[in-house]
């Protein structure tokens, strides 16, 4: 069983996906189900659609918000079936499973699924490091949430992590996807501060410091010290504006 991995999936409308989600992860040794504000859970008919995964239902975790199915998650990977507007780093499902399974063997790691109508809001999706798009018919483009769960499943069954990331990962407390939103709020509260983010336009600039501080993994004494930055930064300003 890959313990390390969560599959969470957000809103999901039809408790019939969810039970489908269920089966597809335990055919493929997944086991660590979250589901946030799901419309209908539990429900008959996602244990008839599990089809005896219902040990995975059982343990399945409910969430209010996104970051609580993120907590304690060092490396997350969101999904599309679209070519979004937004610019993110986006990975194809085999090398994104391998990666999946090399930063598992580091810590807990999450790959986050969207709303059968909608799919993930841009704003879910800039909490991931990756995004992953499985390919297909570009006029057909989207699959049903159990079929992309169990297409993505496949590919974490057979993936096999290359040893050299994760030795580099060895031994680095990766900061967790909690402690980086938090970072991500100190940072642009400082940048407001500083008045050097315009408060009515932040979104912009704060994307690609969110794109930058991701692909650089820091662990969590490097978060502390960039807070640390922060905070004498505020401090700073703080005390220029009184006159001291
Ligand atoms: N209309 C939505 C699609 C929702 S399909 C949209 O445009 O985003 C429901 C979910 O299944 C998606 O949020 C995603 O998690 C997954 N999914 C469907 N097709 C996919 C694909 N081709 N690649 C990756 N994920 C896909």
């Amino acid at each position: 069983m890959k313990t390390n991995i969560r599959i969470v999936l957000i809103n999901t409308s039809h408790p019939g996906n969810i039970g489908a989600v269920a089966r597809a992860m335990k055919n493929m040794c997944l086991e660590r189900l979250y589901l946030v504000e799901p419309n209908d859970f539990p429900s008959a008919e996602a244990t008839s659609r599990s089809s005896g995964a219902d040990d995975l239902l059982a343990r399945a975790v409910v969430c209010s918000t996104l970051e609580e199915a993120l907590a304690g998650c060092h490396f997350v990977v969101g999904t599309s079936a679209r070519n979004r507007s937004l610019s993110w780093p986006v990975m194809a499902p085999r090398e994104c499973a391998a990666r999946l399974v090399e930063e598992s063997v580091a810590g807990e790691v999450a790959l986050v699924f969207g709303r059968e109508d909608s799919g993930m809001t841009n704003e879910e999706l800039e909490r991931c490091h990756y995004l992953v798009s499985i390919p297909s018919n570009p006029d057909f483009s989207s699959l049903n949430l159990g079929a992309a769960v169990q297409v993505l499943a496949y590919e974490l069954m057979v993936a096999t992590p290359l040893a050299k990331s994760v030795s580099e990962e060895e031994g680095r407390d990766l900061a967790t996807a909690d402690e980086m939103e938090s970072f991500f709020l100190h940072l642009e509260q400082t940048l407001v501060d500083l008045e050097f983010l315009d408060n009515s336009q932040p979104r912009r600039l704060m994307r690609r410091l969110r794109r930058f501080f991701n692909r650089a993994r820091p662990d969590q004494t490097e978060v502390n010290i960039l807070r640390g930055v922060l905070a004498a930064a505020q401090g700073r300003k703080l005390s220029r504006a009184k006159g001291v």
